[in-house]
């Protein structure tokens, strides 16, 4: 009889469990496109629709392995709430990921004031939902907003998430209009540091990645969804080589495997750079599950059990399978949770 395996849970740092939704019907031939859909399906999201898509989505993030999620909310509060109580419902860890919305979008993702946004963190709060605050982008918050929430979330101590650098055009209006680019302008408003994750920076050029290596910032990756919607690839091996943190994302949930996220990186990385092993074994794990729990403010998160006798790991001796888990299996050969 094969030993079971306990390992670290794996932490899914960024997702849009409403996204699921989409899944093979999602239209448009490029990410602005894809966002008009999205927008769609965004809008007609009730506490009720949330609080059973949400459910049945938490629930197949706990079978493949995720027990905890970073939840990038910006449907508003009732929906927070709604979120927050799915999540307790299927088993998994949540943080509200919860987004400040200042401009472009729909009327109900954005704000009037950082006053009102953070009126909205107190009473999730109060309600004792494990909180980070998110400026949405630097398309969605004006400088002012990124500098209030940056100094709140420092003077707070909690994480602070940001999408930047997912697609070219975000980088080209940013540089019209702060004649900067997104990594460097959150830099400049007191948005990086140790609590900082930054969502993609997919298009991050050298001097940002200095930006978020001397500040101590994590990367979050989602490459299943990036690859999804075509926005590109991580620069893996200018990242490893600067010693920046990552974590890992499922995102829009068009799939939904810690470990497809993982080996995707690896599989980046290694195209990138002609040889094998850019990222060890050990590190891909620490990056799907510590460095997501880091980037979360959890200080405990549960483990998972794989299922040492699944028909992927027929003939794979005990030493190997770390490796093996990442190389060749899917979600499923973790144990879901009775
Ligand atoms: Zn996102």
């Amino acid at each position: 009889m094969a030993r079971p395996l306990t390992l670290p849970g794996l932490v899914n740092a960024h997702s849009h469990a409403f996204q699921r939704a989409l899944r093979g019907r999602a239209a448009g031939s490029d990410f602005w496109a894809w966002r008009e859909g999205m927008l769609e399906e965004a809008e007609r999201q009730t506490a009720e629709t949330v609080r059973a898509l949400y459910a049945s989505t938490y629930r197949e993030m706990r079978a493949a392995g995720f027990t905890a999620v970073g939840e990038f909310h910006y449907l508003g509060l009732e929906t927070a709430i709604a979120a927050a109580e799915a999540a307790s419902e299927a088993g998994i860890a949540l943080v509200c990921v919860y987004a400040a919305y200042a401009r472009g979008g729909l009327p109900r993702m954005r704000q009037e004031s950082v006053a009102a946004y953070l009126a909205d963190l107190e009473a999730l709060r109060a309600r004792g939902i494990a909180l980070a605050v998110a400026p949405h982008s630097v398309r969605a918050c004006p400088r002012s907003w990124l500098e209030e929430l940056g100094r709140y979330a420092r003077e707070e101590s909690i994480p602070l998430h940001v999408h930047a650098g997912e697609q070219p055009r975000e980088v080209e209006e940013c540089l019209s209009e702060h004649g900067m680019r997104p990594i460097e302008l959150l830099a400049d408003c007191g948005c990086l540091g140790e609590r900082t994750t930054v969502v993609h920076a997919t298009h991050a050029n050298g001097a940002e990645l200095d930006l978020l290596r001397d500040s101590g910032s994590t990367i979050c990756v989602c490459p299943t969804t990036e690859a999804d919607l075509g926005d590109g690839f991580l620069p893996a091996v200018r990242v490893k080589h600067r010693g920046i943190r990552l974590c890992i994302g499922s995102d829009s949930n068009i799939r939904i495997d810690p470990l497809e996220e993982l080996r995707q990186l690896e599989g980046i990385a290694r195209r990138q750079d002609g040889r094998r092993k850019v990222f060890p074994t050990d590190e891909l794990w620490e990056i799907g599950s510590a460095n997501g729990a880091s980037a979360l403010g959890l200080e405990t998160w549960a483990d998972v059990e794989i299922d040492r006798a699944h028909r992927s790991l027929e003939g794979v001796g005990q030493e190997h399978l770390p490796a093996a888990l990442i190389a060749g299996c899917g979600a499923d050969v973790v144990v879901a949770p009775g």
